[in-house]
């Protein structure tokens, strides 16, 4: 399962597989590639983000999102709306970044203002610009496996478990979560690395008895300390996607004391999949930029 199967006869704690090493391979990745794009079409690719009124949370992902922008050589543009936010007036911004040759990615806060439907801006959002995977063209063209952008986080749990040394073929990985942005994409991309993939939710019966087949146990279901060390399999791979504040503090949904025990390996929270989630927008905004230029360098051409 590991790069380095001894580890699992080992009493010690589970292996840390921390993000920011990997995010920083991952960055170094994309400011090579901003790089030569720039050589080659004479202009830096924008991440816009749509900010629709106030929201401290969404406030503070935006403010990793644009550094991690400046860190990797992208330009990134807040695009506001405030006050009222209508649908008319989410269309509208949407329509005129999707217009903008400069703007190679779109992303929206998310959570919506309430009463806002989703359908909004899946049905606005042109998918060659969606780099978090909302839209449905993009989560068919995943399913189908037709590359298409998944969204990041799903792929940041795939891009730590590859370049931890995982080898994933035939192993039995266990899901925890059914929600489009994580639970189901994390699914597809495992099953596609041919694992044998079982997904958990709330009405889940005996939750135990499938953590416990778990050789990868992806646990994102937002519930602190929902799984414990005496929940996994002995020498499982854990990647803990949930992030919850309590009393002012970041934890995951795994109990990371005693699945330590237990488990091979462990991702830490924070420090493990939200990095990760991050630098693989920004693999996802140059992959677009370069697939917009070729697009529109193919329609210039008699
Ligand atoms: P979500 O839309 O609320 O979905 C949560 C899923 O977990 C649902 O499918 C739910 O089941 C399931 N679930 C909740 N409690 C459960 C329980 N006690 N037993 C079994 N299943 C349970 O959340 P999400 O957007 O997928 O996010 C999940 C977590 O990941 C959150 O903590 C979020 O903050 C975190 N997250 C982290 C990143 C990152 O970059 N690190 C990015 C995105 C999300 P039902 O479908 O039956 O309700």
């Amino acid at each position: 399962m590991l790069a380095d199967p001894g580890a699992l006869d080992r009493p010690a704690r589970g292996r840390l597989l921390a993000g920011a090493p990997i995010a920083a391979d991952l960055r170094a990745e994309v400011r090579a590639a901003v790089e030569a794009f720039r050589g080659r079409h004479g202009y830096t690719p924008a991440l816009a983000a749509l900010v629709l009124g106030r929201s401290e949370p969404f406030a503070r992902y935006l403010q990793q999102i644009l550094r991690a922008c400046a860190s990797v050589g992208l330009e990134g543009r807040e695009v506001h709306v405030e006050g009222r936010v209508s649908a008319a007036r989410v269309r509208a911004e949407l329509c005129r970044l999707n217009a903008d040759p400069h703007v190679a990615g779109i992303i929206v806060q998310q959570p919506l203002p309430r009463g806002l439907s989703p359908r909004v801006v899946t049905e606005t959002l042109d998918p060659a610009k969606d780099v978090d995977g909302l839209t449905p063209l993009n989560t068919g063209l995943v399913t189908l496996g037709y590359g298409g952008f998944a969204p990041a986080t799903a792929e940041a749990t795939l891009e730590i478990l590859r370049r931890s040394g995982v080898s994933l073929e035939g192993l039995h990985a266990v899901i925890v979560g059914r929600s489009h942005v994580v639970g189901r994409p994390v699914a597809q991309l495992l099953l596609r690395e041919h694992c044998t993939v079982t997904i958990c939710h709330r009405r889940t019966r005996e939750l135990v008895s499938h953590t416990r087949q778990a050789d990868v146990l992806v646990v994102a279901a937002g519930a602190p300390g929902l799984v414990t060390g005496e929940m996994l399999k002995p020498g499982a791979v854990v990647v803990d996607v949930g992030t919850s504040v309590i009393d002012g503090r970041i934890v995951g949904d795994v109990e990371s004391e005693s699945a330590a025990r237990v488990a091979a390996a462990i991702t830490p929270v924070p420090g493990g999949v939200g990095p990760v989630t991050n630098a693989v927008l920004m693999q996802h905004v140059i992959r677009a930029a370069e697939v917009q230029a070729r697009a529109s360098r193919r329609a210039a051409t008699p």
